[in-house]
């Protein structure tokens, strides 16, 4: 030491300081590591400060003081933020520099700078017992992986000082972090670096010799010069690291594959466009190339670099290739071209998949942002996309990080292979070359990937191309945003993306051929699986619940126009027909009307309790379901909960509900008159559409069965949808794992199920809660089981006993199992973690003082009970659900029971007014919303078979839950409703509190866009005359008009209904201030159609039809009545006349177009049943010769005019 510091004996205390701690990590760090027979410890000492002081510029006696010498042990061990150091730069360059970069790139921040000595050994990581091709800085303290932008082989064992160099460190524990060694390292050790050429330099062959001489046969070694043309990535197979350099030269190219362990350094030390040597090659064949030979490189093999690195390489790197260097609007140019040739189209398979030649082409950019580490997806410049997933993972993303330069050579161009990525991607195959020309002087986050990421293991695993590899990627960005961690385990992300791209993609569109990694990487032309690519395809969007619900709850107004919510009739209507007309609509839409592109949903199916219905959810929203099935059976089965289904078709349903005060149809058009609007949106499932993704454990359970089953008997007749569904029940689907808890068990068919009311909690507090109530019949005893049974087979030892009928009550949270319980079914209700089988026994109900009620003996369901649908029918099973009737049953039969259950299509869906007396309301708890809507309705439900029969259902939602799907043309099941019949002799029903009405199916939903529902039936008057068939309420008829017994034509006023003249409401007490009136018009003829006659009344919008009259004709019409407000003439005798003045001409006008031939004529209509007050018989006299009789004659059939079909 004190020989070390006679040297400097003219410097200051704190520079003797300094130099001491600098010998003192010479003599611990370095001079272990050197040989015994090399320079002493004062020399090496001596040798370090001078390089540093020349490093440090400026002054050669200054010694850089606030420089701490840090070892490799202390950097990785304290260094806990990224770093930079350097000995050039000054403080005003370094603020510069960090300023530039900081300006580029708004989001980032500069590495701060730390004033930190580095020396150390570059080795090449051998001597830590890995040969990965890389660079490590190493003292005796360890080692650390660095990076450099340009190095030389000629540097390796060399003790060197880093002038320049940034660490980023990794902070996860046992990870260390790396070195990007900025400005060339400077070698410290004194003796000259000379070139050791090892082996014969006698001859350096030309490129062009060495291709010819590998055609034939030969064994010496040889020693190849040329320019490097590909740097290929560093390989591992079959316990083998290699790389491939070609080297070019004129026209030719000889292809070279290191795979000396110690030569993998080499990698490092070659650029494309540096000219090298490289000796003692031989050559060989290579085992997948059919004999094709290529040259290696052996033991005694050295590089040379043709000119000297540090001068001209630099120089001559950039000429070499500025010239096939492109911008972004280059690359924008060669897709011009691209696209212009046609040939290069081909078609996969149907027109739908555009495949076109991507492009090679070598592109100079800065890495922007890091689009998805795990795919190696990076953006160039802002608006090109590089894919490395075709190379192998390169460590620590290889320092590309945002702010750092690339140069990439060879890479493919393609253009829109995705609407999920950049339009632009460039991708990295085995043939290119990536290389860093400055790293970034930003502070970015690492991110630490696996030797393969499970991303690229699925490309190599199913060798996608490059389309597929990109929507991949977004797949699983947007499952790891929605549904990891509850729902999908991190680790099974990209297998349910897998799953997701084989729902999106055949197989043989997937697929390509057998790759050979050889071949692709030396073949001329070159061919790989980038080669070819699809223009857009998947492109499939990945529409998150809560993206669909905004959409949905977007389009549900915008949509909305008001005329045409309302019939024809619109203008005739009064303000209060008006206004009750647009208080609910709905619309429908199929998913694939939402977007121009294909669209998925991802989602877990849950039961919910609040509304009892199934739930499709993800982490951003939640969406109820109307779950229907294709055969309009009711049955959801349990083991839907907690699958995770992807839904590819379905159906939109959005319902509206406003409450307005137009005063007539014209002023539509100003929405001031809406005071309230609201929403429901929903969706309606058809089971057999869902793709299940991932499969709930009973739901794989019952796949199973049902395969099994298909299996014993005859052939499956698996339907498309059906046979993709995943094979295994290795759900990516988080369950709690609870099966092999005890527990106790009762299987049970249900008998009867209850609609969902509000119940008292108990009798003392006035809070209420939903429950509902079903009755079953034990299938056997309680059992008790060491596992956790779920949906498996029924054991014999389960039907042993039973009998017995249970009252089951639902209330709380367990109303959630409303949905999946369907009568006739058979279920296991299992109570976990109990051994004791009372639990499960059904008790006597005692009412208060001890009294047992009649009632079955009950069981109150605990929330945390489970229950599983059983799929096998018992062998004592009897009745399946329970045979529900017709409509035409409920009308016609006289021995109909009161409470009555039936299945029909709904064909009209009408609000009710809301009744102004003060009965206590009793408002849906589900939510605040439903506050706002009226929710009693008029069903008409017509037949299924017969659509002109159909009874009114009178529904009372308020005071349980609002059913789903109640639209026009849905199919539906009404259960325990009441039958009664109206004075008029109508049969109608209505809602009781034990009712349910559940929607077995849209129209629109299983069976696609369909024509429209069925006409109805052609009735004969005689036939419908009699009291039998009188229920049908519509059918169509042709008959003759006989006469027109009256005519009332008339204006009133829209809001009190009061007759309107010229200008003014004719209501005096108290009077009315209304402008706006409205023009209505009723007739009634006469019909006959030799079967037998009827009354058939026209109102306001067919009279003008009925008369034959045209629009200005009508418009005149309506001007002349408006003078007296309102005029009426009817049949007397065989003319026509009216009340107050007969021989006005209007009246004459009138009296004689209802008795020409152009209105009494064959006519054909479509009419509805119209109920009669009076069903008394008329007694008249009938006149026969000289003899006169009284006769009595059924009232005449009474017909409502829907629609003229002749004019
Ligand atoms: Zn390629
Ligand atoms: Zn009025």
């Amino acid at each position: 030491m004190e020989e070390f510091l006679n040297h400097f004996k003219s410097h200051s205390r704190a520079d003797q300081r300094w130099l001491s701690a600098v010998f003192e990590a010479v003599q611990q760090q370095f001079s272990p590591l050197l040989d015994s027979d090399g320079v002493s410890v004062v020399r090496l000492a001596q040798s370090v400060v001078e390089k540093v002081q020349r490093a440090v510029g400026s002054d050669y006696t200054d010694l850089p003081v606030s420089y701490r010498i840090v070892s490799v042990s202390e950097l990785i061990r304290d260094q806990r933020t990224a770093c930079c150091s350097s000995l050039h730069w000054s403080s005003a360059h370094y603020r510069d520099q960090a300023k530039k970069a900081e300006q580029m790139l708004p989001n980032y921040k500069a590495l701060p700078r730390d004033n930190l000595l580095l020396i150390g050994f570059l080795c090449d990581g051998r001597a830590d017992g890995t040969s990965e091709g890389e660079w490590r800085v190493r003292d005796a303290g360890g080692s650390v992986l660095c990076m450099m932008l340009k190095s030389s082989c000629l540097w390796l064992g060399r003790l060197m000082l880093f002038p320049t160099w940034n660490y980023i460190p990794q902070n996860a524990p046992g990870a260390a972090g790396y070195l990007e060694v900025v400005d060339p390292p400077v070698c410290v050790t004194l003796e000259a670096m000379t070139f050791d050429p090892g082996g014969a330099l006698t001859e350096v062959m030309s490129v062009r010799h060495a291709a010819e001489l590998l055609a034939h046969s030969c064994e010496d070694q040889v020693c190849v010069g040329g320019q490097v043309c590909v740097v290929g990535p560093l390989l591992f197979i079959c316990g083998k690291r290699f790389f491939c350099l070609v080297l070019s030269d004129g026209g030719s190219s000889v292809a070279l594959f290191i795979r000396e362990p110690k030569h993998q350094y080499w990698r490092q030390c070659v650029c494309v466009g540096q000219s090298v040597w490289i000796s003692s090659l031989r050559a060989c064949s290579l085992h997948g190339l059919e004999g094709r030979r290529v040259l290696t490189d052996s033991c005694q093999s050295r590089l040379h670099p043709h000119t000297p690195l540090q001068e001209d390489s630099e120089e001559q790197d950039t000429h070499s290739t500025a010239d096939d260097t492109r911008t972004p609007a280059d690359a924008a140019h060669s897709l011009a071209d691209a696209t212009h040739t046609p040939a290069d189209d081909t078609h996969l398979s149907g027109p739908a998949v555009r495949v076109k030649r991507s492009t090679i082409i070598s592109f100079k950019g800065t890495v922007m942002k890091i689009l998805n580490a795990e795919a190696g997806l990076y953006e160039l410049d802002g608006q090109v996309g590089l894919c490395l997933a075709y190379q192998p993972t390169q460590k620590w993303g290889g320092g590309l990080r945002p702010g750092a330069e690339i140069q990439l050579h060879n890479v493919h161009f393609t253009y829109q292979a995705s609407p999920f990525a950049p339009r632009v991607v460039l991708w990295a195959c085995l043939r290119s070359s990536v290389q860093i020309t400055a790293f970034s002087r930003l502070c970015s986050e690492l991110q630490v990937l696996g030797p393969h990421g499970a991303l690229q293991r699925l490309l190599l695993e199913r060798n996608l191309g490059p389309s597929q590899y990109l929507w991949l990627c977004y797949c699983q960005k947007a499952i790891a945003e929605r549904l990891s961690p509850r729902w999908v385990r991190p680790d099974r992300v990209c297998v349910v993306a897998g799953r997701l791209l084989d729902v999106v993609c055949d197989a043989e569109q997937k697929t390509q051929k057998k790759r050979n990694i050889y071949r692709e990487m030396i073949q001329e032309p070159h061919h790989c699986p980038i080669t070819m690519y699809c223009v857009r395809w998947p492109s499939a969007a990945l529409w998150s619940v809560q993206q669909l619900c905004v959409w949905m709850l977007r389009e549900v107004w915008s949509s909305l126009s008001l005329p045409a919510l309302l019939s024809a009739s619109a203008a005739h209507m009064t303000a209060l027909e008006l206004n009750a007309a647009l208080r609910w609509s709905s619309v429908e839409l199929r998913l694939e009307e939402a977007s121009p592109d294909p669209l998925l949903l991802l989602g877990v199916l849950e039961l919910q309790a609040e509304s009892a219905t199934l739930q499709l959810r993800d982490h951003t929203h939640t969406l109820h379901c109307l779950c229907v099935r294709r055969d309009y059976s009711p049955n959801i089965s349990t083991a839907w909960q907690g699958c995770l289904v992807c839904v590819r078709r379905c159906t939109l349903v959005m319902e509206r509900f406003m409450k307005t005060n137009f005063p007539s149809w014209k002023h539509l058009d100003q929405p001031s008159y809406i005071t309230h609007k609201h929403c429901r949106v929903y969706l309606q499932l058809c089971m057999d559409d869902l793709i299940i993704i991932s499969p709930s454990s009973s739901m794989s359970r019952h796949l199973a069965d049902s395969k099994h089953t298909h299996a014993q008997g005859h052939a499956h007749r698996g339907c498309g949808e059906s046979s993709k569904r995943p094979r295994s029940a290795d759900a990516g689907v988080c369950e709690r794992a609870d099966s092999s808890a005890e527990c106790v068990s009762l299987l049970f068919r249900l008998e009867r199920k209850h609609g969902v009311t509000l119940q008292n909690v108990s009798a003392d507090t006035h809070t209420r809660q939903l429950g509902f109530m079903c009755r079953a019949v034990c299938v056997g005893d309680v059992q008790r089981w060491s596992h956790d049974p779920k949906n498996s087979r029924i054991q014999e030892r389960e039907r042993d006993g039973g009998g017995q009928t249970v009252e089951l009550h639902f209330t709380g949270s367990c109303v959630r199992w409303f949905p999946v319980l369907h009568p006739g079914c058979v279920y296991r209700l299992i109570a976990l973690n109990t051994e004791d089988v009372g639990v499960l026994e059904a008790k006597g109900v005692s009412a208060r003082g001890g009294v047992t009620q009649l009632s079955s003996p009950a069981l109150l369901l605990q929330p945390q009970w489970r229950i599983h649908t059983l799929t096998e029918e018992p062998a004592d099973a009897q009745a399946a659900a329970p045979a529900l009737m017709s409509v035409s049953e409920v009308l016609h039969s006289s021995s109909a029971p009161e409470i009555v259950s039936f299945h029909g299509i709904i064909s009209q869906r009408i609000t009710l007014q809301e009744d102004n007396e003060a009965k206590p309301k009793n408002k849906s708890v589900s939510s605040a919303a439903d506050t706002q809507e009226d929710l009693r309705v008029r069903l008409t439900v017509q037949d299924a078979e017969c659509p002109g029969l159909m009874v009114h259902v009178y529904l009372d939602l308020s005071c349980g839950l609002y059913t789903l799907g109640l639209i026009a043309g849905a199919a539906l099941q009404v259960h325990h409703v009441q039958r009664r019949v109206s004075r008029a002799c109508n049969v109608y029903c209505r809602s009781l509190p034990i009712s349910y009405v559940s929607v077995t199916g849209l129209r629109s939903v299983c069976s696609g866009p369909t024509a429209a529902p069925p006409p109805p039936p052609m009735m004969l008057l005689g036939s419908w005359a009699s009291v039998r068939s009188q229920k049908c309420l519509v059918g169509q008829v042709k008959g003759h008009v006989v006469c027109v017994l009256s005519l009332r034509l008339q204006w009133i006023c829209s809001l009190c209904s009061s007759i309107f003249t010229q200008t003014t409401c004719g209501r005096t007490h108290p009077p009315c201030d209304s402008t706006s009136a409205v023009f209505q018009a009723e007739g009634k003829v006469v019909l006959e159609d030799g079967t037998g006659e009827a009354h058939v009344w026209f109102s306001s919008e067919s009279v003008c039809d009925l008369l034959m009259l045209n629009t200005v004709q009508w418009e005149g019409l309506q001007r002349l009545i408006r003078v007296k407000g309102h005029v009426k003439v009817y049949t007397r005798g065989r003319t026509m006349t009216c009340d107050d003045s007969p021989d006005d001409s209007l009246i004459q006008y009138l009296s004689c177009l209802c008795s020409s031939i152009r209105v009494c004529r064959q006519i054909h209509l479509t009419c509805r049943w119209r109920a009669q007050k009076t069903g008394k018989s008329q007694l008249r006299k009938v006149h026969r010769g000289q003899t006169e009789f009284i006769c009595k004659f059924p009232p005449a059939l009474q017909l409502q005019c829907q629609h003229i079909h002749t004019r």
